[in-house]
């Protein structure tokens, strides 16, 4: 359960483990619900925000209810035609062993058909993360064969993946992480060019500067803060920023300042923040990208699997801290 509104950096304490009393594992009778046996929870840096009250897109939690978030389930029993028994799906779940979705619609809960790969990917590649890849890089960042590309948060659930469709449209990508466990990843896993740690970089344009003599063409912003702010001088004329997150701030009672803001106007750079749900009617060419992808066995993927409910508080505030190499699921039940 979410224990009560946050400030600062999160902690396990803000969350509690909670057994209730039995409970019956059917639908009510004459509803529209579905009963979910849950088998993978996902953790995301948005759930973050969701714990404070504020004007983000998405609602905060109820203090003393469930967490909700991203998860992989399976249908026990269902009153809702477009759901069967048996059925796998993806969409917003608790963090609690079993949930009844009342009234659940087609883009809250969807079917899983596509099913060579591990369900637990529904969570990450296959899900909201991989969509956000596809959306921020491949649709808003217009990206052309020989471009250079840099990716921060470059191994988490979205960075690995961009990375990975920046190679296979032929772009030169560097990406950054926090480890050189990470780093070793991106290179050697991921495909990415080059990579570094960007704890180890003292000045960082400096360091973006030696990876991109030319400029950056792409810079998917993942990070914000620090990071953006050495980017920006190193950007391309009429280079491109999608900016899908910037973690960095996420726990900041005050935002960074962050200088350099004149460079886009100098380098005629576009930047373009975005939100994934605003573009879920893409999913369908997004799978079918993707199934074939899995199929030529083009893509590779890292998760960091935790098990049991318990530990699911602790893998969502190591998202913050950089602990989850790969993207961060709990499993918490056998499909
Ligand atoms: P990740 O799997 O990448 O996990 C978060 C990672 O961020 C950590 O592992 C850590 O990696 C890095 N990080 C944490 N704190 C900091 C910090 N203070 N400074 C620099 N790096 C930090 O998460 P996701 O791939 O799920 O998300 C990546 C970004 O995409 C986030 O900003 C998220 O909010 C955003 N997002 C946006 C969406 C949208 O619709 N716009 C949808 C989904 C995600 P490291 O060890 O490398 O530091």
């Amino acid at each position: 359960l979410f224990r009560d509104y946050i400030s600062g950096f999160p902690k396990e304490t803000d969350m509690i483990l909670s057994t209730s009393a039995t409970i019956k594992l059917k639908v009510p009778e004459g509803s529209n619900s579905v009963l979910l046996k849950n088998l993978y929870l996902s953790c995301d840096p948005y759930m973050r925000c969701r714990m404070t009250q504020s004007d983000s897109y998405v609602a905060a939690f109820t203090p003393g209810s469930p967490i909700t978030g991203y998860a992989v389930s399976e249908v026990l029993d269902s009153g809702n035609p477009n759901f069967e028994k048996g059925d796998y799906v993806w969409g917003f779940a608790g963090w609690e062993q079993y949930s009844l979705i009342k009234n659940p619609d087609p883009s809250s809960l969807r079917k899983i058909n596509y099913t060579d790969v591990p369900l637990s990917y529904y969570t990450g590649i296959l899900g909201m993360p991989g969509m956000t890849a596809y959306v921020g890089f491949n649709v808003l960042a217009s990206p052309k064969k020989g471009e250079s590309v840099y990716v921060s948060a470059a191994s988490g659930a979205v960075g690995q993946i961009v990375g990975q469709f920046a190679k296979m449209m032929g772009c030169y990508v560097v990406g950054s992480a926090g480890s050189n466990e990470k780093v070793d990843l991106l290179k050697n896993k991921f495909g990415y060019d080059d990579a570094f740690n960007y704890k180890e970089e003292a000045d960082l344009t400096a360091t973006l500067e030696r990876y991109f003599p030319k400029g950056i063409d792409i810079y998917f912003e993942n990070v914000g803060g620090k990071m953006l702010e050495a980017v920006l001088p190193n950007m391309a004329v009429h280079g491109r920023i999608p900016v899908c997150g910037m973690i960095s701030q996420y726990n900041l009672q005050k935002p960074d300042g962050v200088h350099n803001l004149t460079q886009p106007v100098l380098k005629r750079v576009r930047m373009e923040g975005f939100n994934v749900s605003d573009h879920f009617h893409l999913y369908p060419e997004f799978m079918e990208l993707m199934k074939q992808y899995f199929k030529d066995e083009k893509l590779t993927y890292v998760e960091d699997m935790v098990e049991g409910l318990e530990s699911a508080p602790a893998a969502l505030i190591g998202l913050f801290t950089g602990q989850n190499i790969g993207k961060q699921v709990v499993k918490v039940a056998h499909e």
